[in-house]
């Protein structure tokens, strides 16, 4: 991280004193824990800050420090609109595009104010006045850590600790992804020192499932498929297989990699019905040089990083596994074998 933009971040802070922090729809632990420690910092400077989410955040995170104080924008909308006329900084945290705001991003769009990106996400959009992005770096949470260690050291404390620790943890698959770096486990160690408590927090986002999300797996894992002759596994979820088991939302966070555990897989998929938003969400996660993030774009409008993406297909559930088998097949020669 470069000193000139930590200085130039800091005197746009010194420069404004309502401030907003946005983590992308749908945010994670990622977004959140990054936007919540952010949010708690700001406010120590004794800036006015509020987090703000596009839409509504999973059960799993609702134990975060800070979290009550969330305003959901599609609850929200009026109250949202006069508190961004009103703000002369936002920040946004842990996406590199706007659209990744949902309906908010029109609002963003035509605001006539600074804006500060901080993401881990590669090919980052110019939208922003600063812009920090870095995909080598594990998660946003790490980078938020990097930048307010430099601003002011002294002013993190446990919450925030447990709001990035949080973060980085969720976002490396518990320290074990390729992008945990011996960095990585540095700051985890000086935010366990700073009050975070590591094993209460894995207990909050791991073990908080409800008897309805373990029957919800149950059948992904029963609808598990094996692509002939690749390293390939793919899952699927329909809107009645949701409705069964009363799905909320957070309920499949983390169900695509249980395919990567299996043995010389290196990519799995799930496809999950949304007949409200009349689409199918999808999740990839590959292990190795099978990039993700560039099939997501190519096939699914959508992206990510190298080893976890997402993207979206406008077509039924039976016509989404056709176009993914053959999307698959294109790319047969990119696997490993
Ligand atoms: P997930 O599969 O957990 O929803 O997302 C995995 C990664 O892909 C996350 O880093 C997320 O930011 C990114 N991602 C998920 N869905 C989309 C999408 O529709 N478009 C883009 N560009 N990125 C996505
Ligand atoms: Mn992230």
């Amino acid at each position: 991280m470069k000193d000139n933009l930590i200085n130039e971040f800091d005197s746009l802070l010194k420069k404004s004193k309502n401030t907003l922090i946005i983590p992308h729809k749908n945010p994670d632990g990622d977004a959140l824990g990054s936007s919540l420690a952010l949010n708690f910092f700001l406010m120590k400077k004794g800036h006015n800050s509020l987090v703000i989410s596009p839409n509504e955040y999973p059960s799993f995170l609702n134990w975060l420090p800070g979290q009550n104080k969330i305003i959901n924008f599609s609850l929200n909308q009026k109250k949202v609109i006069s508190l961004i006329d009103k703000a002369d900084l936002i920040l946004t945290l842990d996406y590199n595009d706007l659209s990744r705001t949902g309906e908010m991003e029109s609002i963003l769009t035509s605001a006539d104010i600074p804006f500060v990106m901080v993401d881990h996400h590669e090919n980052p959009k110019s939208y922003a006045d600063l812009t920090f992005s870095e995909p080598q770096i594990s998660s946003t949470s790490e980078m938020v850590y990097n930048i307010i260690s430099k601003l002011d050291h002294s002013k993190i404390d446990s919450n925030i600790a447990t709001c990035l620790y949080t973060g980085m943890m969720t976002d490396t698959g518990s320290f074990r992804f390729p992008s945990t770096t011996s960095k990585t486990y540095l700051i985890a160690s000086k935010l366990i020192d700073f009050g975070a408590n590591h094993s209460k927090i894995h207990q909050n986002v791991y073990d908080n499932y409800t008897f309805n999300r373990i029957r919800l797996l149950g059948t992904c894992l029963s609808n598990l498929k094996k692509i002939k002759n690749l390293p390939v596994v793919y899952t699927f979820l329909s809107q009645e297989d949701l409705r069964i088991n009363n799905f909320k939302k957070g309920d499949t966070e983390g169900f695509v990699n249980y395919g990567l555990s299996l043995k010389n897989i290196s990519l799995s998929v799930i496809m999950i019905e949304d007949k409200l938003q009349n689409l199918i969400k999808m999740s990839f996660r590959s292990k190795g040089s099978f990039s993700v993030n560039k099939f997501a774009k190519i096939y699914f409008n959508g992206g990510g990083h190298h080893n976890a993406a997402g993207g979206t297909s406008l077509k039924s559930l039976k016509e989404t596994e056709k176009k993914f088998m053959n999307a698959i097949q294109e790319c047969k020669k990119d696997f490993e074998v």
